[in-house]
């Protein structure tokens, strides 16, 4: 899992990116990075670590300045918390933050390679920006739907393309993504507490919707470009409440959130249909060694003893 925001409108995006985001950090948190328009062109700035060493980070080399860009912390599934395998990722013309997992990267980086494409990380995440860059003919939506018919997996997608400054693309299958509307901004994140202190209406977007956000108006189509009417919640929790997604407490979300955390970090570890775990230094020939497997859990933040 991770966390991804984006924001088009009138305030400083930096601030509310960084901000947003650290209210999604339960998601992930090896990396974080950002994407803006600045001048038209986009700035990219992403590091290893928290959110505050993207920060600290951006501070020292200096702050992006914009209203419009798109934000991400990272979990990572393919490659390595790095700063090269950190999110934003893309090129000149089409940047990208995405979480959840392209089970046909391979190939389609096989493809890429093969007509000369070139990446600079580790992650199945560049696959779709650099498959974005191959099939952009000048009109996102058309570009979006092209390349998710070819992708399998799961995504929730912030996309900027440099030719359309001031607008946010987005797209989800599978992993979460609400799309925020307030007073001439608008809003993308993986879940609501993101933007609640901002707005309390929002979208929520079902599989492969594609969401344009630009400063006065957003726009939802399906993948045949068709303009979709969609119904506009309004979260009537407070902050806390936000947080805990409906469960009476935090330990209680967690515990709902194993399958997906289990399947999270399992599926990339798939090997023709089974675990492969050598990768992290656990071959076969050390699995038969075992009789027996304990497995040992802490509540580390546990303030009462049974
Ligand atoms: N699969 C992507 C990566 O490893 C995204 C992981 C995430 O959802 O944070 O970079």
């Amino acid at each position: 899992m991770c966390g991804i925001v984006g924001y088009v409108g009138y305030r400083d995006c930096t601030e509310v990116l960084v901000d947003a985001l650290s209210k999604l950090e339960y998601r992930g948190y090896d990396s974080a990075g950002i994407a803006v328009f600045e001048n038209e062109e986009i700035k990219v700035a992403k590091s290893k670590g928290r959110l505050a060493d993207l920060t600290a980070k951006m501070e020292k080399e200096g702050m992006l300045h914009g209203t419009s860009g798109i934000g991400h912390t990272r979990w990572a599934t393919h490659g390595e918390p790095s700063d090269r395998n950190s999110h934003p990722h893309g090129g000149e013309r089409v940047t990208i933050v995405h979480n959840g997992i392209i089970e046909n990267y391979k190939s389609i980086k096989d493809f890429l390679l093969g007509v000369g494409r070139c990446f600079k990380s580790d992650t199945d995440t560049e696959v779709i920006a650099q498959l974005l860059d191959y099939y952009y003919d000048g009109d996102p939506v058309h570009t979006i739907s092209k390349v998710v018919r070819e992708i399998e997996g799961s995504y929730a997608l912030g996309i900027v393309f440099e030719d359309f400054p001031d607008t946010v693309f987005a797209i989800r299958r599978e992993s979460p993504l609400i799309v925020g509307i307030g007073e001439n901004e608008s809003f993308i994140a993986s879940d609501v507490p993101a933007i609640l202190k901002y707005t309390k209406n929002y979208y929520l977007l079902e599989h492969d919707e594609i969401a344009v956000l630009s400063k006065y108006s957003t726009k939802i189509y399906d993948l045949h470009y068709r303009q979709i009417e969609k119904e506009l919640k309004t979260a009537d929790w407070d902050m806390d409440a936000a947080e805990k997604c409906g469960f009476e407490h935090f330990m209680l979300k967690e515990i709902f959130e194993q399958p997906t955390a289990i399947k999270t970090t399992i599926t990339p570890r798939i090997v023709d249909g089974l675990p492969n775990l050598e990768e992290c230094g656990i071959t076969p020939e050390i699995l038969n060694g075992f009789s027996n497997i304990h497995v040992v859990a802490c509540e580390l933040l546990c303030t009462q003893v049974w």
